[in-house]
This record gives C-alpha cells, sequence and structure tokens, in this order.
C-alpha cells in the first residue's frame, strides 16, 4: 500500500487522448497549469500510443518532482472507475484497461475518464460555479458531461451523458457514426456546420459562402464561422440551424436534471454569441414550463482546449484525496 500523500503542493499529470493528437500538462490541486509539453500527433496502434504517453509523463516528471498522480482524459466509451476503454471512435483502442497501464507504467495512482468528462469536470473545478450543471462540447462530434450535486454523474458503469447520441430528429435523414438516424451529433456538430456551410454554397453561387466552396469542393465549419464573424447573413444562419438543434438538447437535459448552469465548449463554441444566442432562444422555446421555472445561463467554456487534461489531473488529485489507497 501506498503511503498517504501529503495534503499540500501535490501536483498531477493530465493527459488528452485523442484521435489526432495526444496533450499533457502538469496542474497543482487548485487547477493551475505548471507545465505543459506541445501536443504529439496520436500514432496509429494502440501500443505505440503507450508508449507515446510514457514519454510525456516521463519528461513532465523529470522537470516536476512533486508529480503525485496522472489522470488521462480518453474519446470513447470508458468505464469508471476502472478506467477500462470499451471502444472509441477514431482511435486504435479496443477494450484497454489504461488505467492499470499507467499505473503498471509509471508507478503512480492512475485515473481514466471520457475526454468530456474530464473537460466538464475542468469547468465545474475553474469554471463558473454551479452545483448542477451540464457542459456540451461542440467540436468535430457532440459530447458532453454532467455535474450533479457537487459530483461527476457517470451511471452505472462510467459511460454515461453521451449527449451526442441524444435522439432528437429520428425521422430525420442523417446517419450518426454510431449508425443510428436521429442523434444530435450529426445535427449539432462542426461536421454538420461545414455540410449546411456546403448546401448553402450551393444554392446560392453567388454568396460568400460559394466564394469559399470554390475550388475546394465544400465548406468547413470554421469557415462557416469566419464568414459569421464577418457579417454574412447565410453564414449566421448557418450557426442558427446548429444552435436550433443545440437548443432541443440542452431542453432535454434540463428537463431530466434541472441543472442550474450549461456550459457550451468546444471549438465550434468559439463563434461566442453567433452560437449561443440561437442555442438559447431554441432551449428557451423547447424546453417544458418555461414559465414556471427559472431558466439557466447558457454560458461559454471558460478553459478553452486545454480543458481535456485539466480536468484529467485534477480528477486524478480529486480521486487520490478520497481514496488514497488507489483502489478499484
Ligand atoms: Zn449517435
Amino acid at each position: 500500500m501506498r503511503p498517504r500523500l501529503p495534503d499540500g503542493g501535490r501536483l498531477a499529470v493530465g493527459l488528452d487522448i485523442g484521435g489526432t493528437k495526444i496533450a499533457a500538462g502538469v496542474v497543482d490541486a487548485e487547477g493551475r497549469v505548471v507545465d505543459r509539453v506541445p501536443p504529439v500527433p496520436s500514432p496509429s496502434d494502440q501500443a505505440a500510443i503507450l508508449k507515446s504517453v510514457s514519454v510525456l509523463v516521463e519528461e513532465l516528471r523529470s522537470r516536476n518532482p512533486g508529480i503525485a498522480a496522472v489522470g488521462a482524459g480518453a474519446a470513447g466509451l470508458v468505464e469508471w472507475p476502472e478506467g477500462r476503454i470499451r471502444t472509441a471512435p477514431n482511435t486504435a483502442y479496443h477494450d484497454v484497461p489504461l488505467r492499470r497501464l499507467l499505473r503498471e507504467s509509471t508507478g503512480l495512482p492512475a485515473v481514466v475518464e471520457n475526454d468530456a468528462n474530464a473537460a466538464c469536470w475542468a469547468e465545474y473545478r475553474m469554471g463558473i460555479s454551479a452545483s448542477h450543471m451540464a457542459f456540451i462540447t461542440v467540436g468535430t462530434g457532440v459530447g458532453g458531461g454532467l455535474v450533479l450535486g457537487g459530483r461527476l454523474f457517470r451511471g452505472r458503469t462510467g459511460i454515461a451523458t453521451e449527449i451526442g447520441h441524444m435522439i432528437v430528429d429520428p425521422h430525420g435523414s442523417e446517419r450518426c457514426g454510431c449508425g443510428t438516424v436521429g442523434c444530435l451529433e450529426p445535427l449539432a456538430s462542426g461536421r454538420a456546420l461545414g455540410r449546411y456551410g456546403t448546401a448553402a454554397a450551393a444554392a446560392d453561387p453567388g454568396g460568400t459562402l460559394a466564394a469559399l466552396a470554390a475550388g475546394s469542393g465544400g465548406v468547413t465549419g470554421e469557415a462557416v464561422t469566419a464568414a459569421a464573424r464577418a457579417g454574412d447573413p447565410a453564414a449566421r444562419a448557418q450557426l442558427e440551424r446548429l444552435g436550433h438543434w443545440l437548443g432541443i438538447g440542452v431542453a432535454t437535459l434540463v428537463n431530466l436534471f434541472d441543472v442550474g448552469l450549461v456550459v457550451v465548449g468546444g471549438g465550434v463554441a468559439e463563434a461566442g454569441e453567433l452560437l449561443l444566442a440561437p442555442v438559447r432562444a431554441s432551449f428557451a422555446r423547447y424546453v417544458t414550463a418555461a414559465a414556471h421555472r427559472e431558466l439557466p445561463a447558457v454560458e461559454p467554456a471558460r478553459l478553452g482546449p486545454e480543458a481535456g487534461w485539466i480536468g484529467a489531473a485534477l480528477l486524478a488529485l480529486d480521486h487520490e484525496r478520497e481514496d488514497p489507497a488507489g483502489g478499484e
């Protein structure tokens, strides 16, 4: 059994293991970033990912001798507390006992959490305080997490809050990457925004979006956001369309969990009010008994793209404090 760790001055390595890159850094128990390394590309096979993770952890430990724990946020279905990745989209992971492998390779207490849950925890710990909070991340896909009563809600095995797979349009035409028709993700993700922008460009060959699409066959979500920022009404309409669907998702989360705050993060949320104002309007329209409840604020995330590894490191420190023996 490991000795109990001192309460003060503890540091943890946080990792964010995504489909395209692995990001890592060191935070203290208050969530302050004390070190970080440049993100590295995610290798395509499992053994190489684990090797990259070990190299990053050792580099950070060599510079920060007070490391007490390591936490990883990883895409996919991640069991808690076992830290076993059942499956993950766009990565080489399948049935990987990542928590055990991290403990064995580093000799440190370790936790492994879904990446969106980890980012949710960082926003909860470091952002606007609300004991009941929903977090939605809108990037290439749509994910999220829930804090209920000051604790991450994980469901029975840890794989809860797959917000992107909330069914909102089962009679629609968009098939989700999970195979189902009707999920929120293919209607409200950055990829959806690009698809909407590409269709709008085709419908208006003289417009700004068509000019952006010229020669490339389509428009990216980032290009739609940039055109919307520049004032293009057609681009703004596509963000409104995205916001409409996200607002329906928010309404369902609020109906089910009565959260006091909704935080929207991820790359697409960098559109700011151009996205959030339509989300609020749609949410207010679809939430039940709107006249008889205080609608929670819908706010932008505070931490940006580092939230995943910051949250994973905080979870490692928080978990170690609750469970110093590091039991499963
Ligand atoms: Zn789905």
